[in-house]
């Protein structure tokens, strides 16, 4: 299956500087992302612990590794050398176990929280009480949390082809980005290849998008 690159050239030229792009490439080769890494692409995402440190040390270092799946507490210490942003953070266990492993290596682990936006009930996330639970703890003693960096929230609209639902939701989160990181230096990620337009309209600034770019996963 080839990289589709006119669509990642027509898409790089529409983000422009303001919105960043993660290329989701679960499921697809080494050899795909290596040709889309010579178009110029960096931020690359996964959804899986096992596939992506298989994939990890066979392409070029420089890559930043985006975790956007739902990742296992007991799976933090695989990535955890090298991870760039894990994105779907949905509970105080698991960002406590990302900050005991980012201590011990002695690094700060960047996170964003993932906030259940869409109807459908499969899809992880925070409500916006437990994420305002979190913000608030994290403020309450900052000293606990020294080896996290809560950089912002993700989130992933319903599957609809509604799009007065799914702007809604996008809007919903935007939201809650500018309510607990009003500084305008956050990382909002929100947006897929159905529907990364309607996000950045609604306020996104980091957008993953995968089949657009590899094509449709088997
Ligand atoms: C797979 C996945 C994507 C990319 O989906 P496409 O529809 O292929 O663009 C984005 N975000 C998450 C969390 C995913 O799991």
């Amino acid at each position: 299956m080839a990289i589709d690159r006119e669509k990642y050239r027509e898409i790089i030229a529409q983000l422009g500087e303001s919105v960043q792009l993660v290329a989701v490439s679960k499921t697809k080769p080494v050899e795909d992302i290596r040709a889309l890494y010579e178009e110029g692409q960096r931020d690359f995402g996964e959804n899986y612990v096992q596939e992506l440190v298989d994939k990890q040390p066979q392409l070029p270092s420089d890559i930043r590794w985006h975790f956007i799946g739902h990742l296992q507490s007991n799976k933090v210490k695989y990535i955890m050398p090298w991870v760039h942003l894990i994105h779907g953070v949905d509970s105080l266990s698991l960002l406590k176990e990302i900050n005991k492993q980012a201590a011990k290596g002695n690094r700060i682990a960047e996170v964003l929280l993932q906030v259940h936006i869409a109807r459908e009930e499969t899809k992880f996330g925070l409500s916006p009480d437990e994420l305002a639970e979190v913000m608030r703890r994290i403020g309450a003693h900052p000293t606990a949390w020294q080896n996290v960096s809560v950089r912002g929230l993700m989130g992933m609209a319903s599957n609809a082809e509604d799009t007065e639902v799914v702007g809604q939701e996008f809007t919903a989160l935007k939201s809650l980005f500018d309510t607990f990181f009003p500084d305008g230096r956050g990382i909002l990620s929100m947006g897929m290849s159905g529907d990364y337009e309607l996000a950045i309209r609604k306020g996104s600034n980091m957008v993953r998008i995968g089949s657009l770019l590899f094509g449709k996963r088997g």
